[in-house]
């Protein structure tokens, strides 16, 4: 039995899952929140416990000590050495990392020179490893990428037709994202599926960022975020795919910068954007049932994105076996998950229980009916849990 810990760290955050592995029990979670802030927030849940606490958390590495010390005083740990690795959500691997990888000198070099393709995030992410190297000098540390997934994607789904040689010295293509919750749900889609020689999977991690793949014989063959979670379908906030010339035509127009209008596509479109209401599904879809024309718009350019993206998915598959909800909205909206459903369901016969669909809420089930020529899952996301199998079979090598 070992303790081990899944981390995602932010600019301003640090989340955190601690597990007894193998056997995958949860021992608790939280978060820090506002790091940099004098009122900043640390929150724990254990068992039925919890507390959140308000006070100055100024950077990472208290943030890292406060985890350590409520878990000591909790007593979910008795001394600190119990935690034997810690794995590190990492956003973007670039073309370095087709897996997870132990964190050493040569895998910090990297993380840190691929700062240009996620300057938020990876710059935050080694801010996180940095102190949790310091709070805890002698634990196994895990890089687990976001990106690591999609790296069997093909030249023709990966390059963009750009000048090639902009695609060789800049790197700039497609690495797609969500990848550790995309290969969850194929390894969880697989049970659904027994007997089937070459299993094609289409996944809909469908949350406030969303993405969509295809997968053949367990691995990725296409996903719809692009060079960053920029693209692919339409989001809470952010545009998805875009005629690049939207780009020139509007900051031509506004007068606004390509920064500002790259910040406008990546914070201010999407449901947020079109509905004028909030980038949150929950409004949007209220504001439909009031009859709001925008919000109708909104949801009508989601629904159809989504159903496009699964449409090239099932041709470049050859077809599909299954489809898998998952996330925020793919887990709890019903309403989305039908309208998807009918939007493809007469082009590749898709039938669902629209009764049991309606009741199914944040948790798995199969609701395509029978007949179905392709079965339709919900299968809840865990990315922690897969941080925390990795980084427990590196600890296993390590030791
Ligand atoms: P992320 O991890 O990308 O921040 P999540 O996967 O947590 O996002 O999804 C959050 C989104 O899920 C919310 O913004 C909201 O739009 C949506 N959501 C959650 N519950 C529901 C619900 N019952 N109906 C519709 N949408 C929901």
């Amino acid at each position: 039995m070992a303790k081990v810990m899944a981390v995602n760290a932010g600019s301003s955050s640090l989340k955190f899952k601690l597990y007894e592995m193998p056997e995958e029990k949860v021992l608790c979670s939280g978060n820090a929140e506002r790091i940099g802030h004098e009122d900043a927030i640390f929150g724990m849940k254990w068992g039925e416990e919890s507390e959140k606490k308000i006070l100055p958390i100024l950077d990472h590495a208290r943030a890292v000590e406060l985890v350590v010390q409520a878990m000591l005083e909790k007593g979910i740990v008795k001394d600190m050495n119990e935690i034997v690795a810690v794995g590190h959500r990492i956003v973007q691997g670039g073309k370095y990392f087709s897996h997870s990888e132990l964190f050493n000198k040569d895998t910090e070099d990297k993380i840190e020179s691929l700062i240009p393709l996620a300057p938020l995030h990876n710059k935050a992410h080694l801010v996180g490893f940095r102190a949790f190297k310091q709070i805890l000098p002698d634990v196994t540390n895990v890089a687990v990428f976001d990106t690591a997934f999609h790296q069997t994607m093909e030249p023709e789904d990966y390059v963009f037709p750009i000048p090639y040689e902009l695609t060789e010295k800049y790197d700039c293509r497609r690495y797609g994202a969500h990848g550790t919750s995309h290969k969850y749900l194929a390894e969880m889609g697989a049970k659904y599926l027994p007997g089937v020689a070459h299993p094609r999977i289409i996944s809909c991690h469908i949350g406030s960022g969303a993405s969509i793949t295809a997968i053949k014989d367990g691995k990725c063959v296409a996903t719809s975020m692009g060079l960053t979670p920029l693209g692919g379908i339409m989001m809470g906030t952010r545009t998805g795919d875009l005629d690049p010339s939207v780009m020139n035509y509007l900051c031509k127009c506004t007068g606004k910068s390509v920064e500002e209008m790259y910040q406008m596509f990546n914070k201010q479109s999407g449901f947020l954007g079109v509905s004028g209401i909030s980038n949150d599904s929950r409004d949007v879809l209220k504001a439909v049932d009031e009859g709001n024309k925008r919000a109708i718009l909104a949801n009508k350019i989601f629904i159809r994105r989504i159903a496009d993206y699964i449409g090239q998915y099932f041709v470049r598959l050859g077809g599909a076996d299954l489809i898998i909800f998952s996330a925020g909205i793919g887990e709890n909206s019903a309403r989305t998950r039908e309208e998807v459903c009918d939007a493809i369901g007469t082009a590749m016969n898709v039938v669902i229980d629209k009764e049991l669909n309606a009741s199914i809420r944040s948790k798995e089930a199969l609701i395509s009916k029978p007949e179905s020529a392709i079965k339709v899952a919900i299968i809840p996301t865990d990315e922690e849990v897969m941080i925390a199998r990795d980084t427990y079979s590196f600890y296993k090598k390590d030791k």
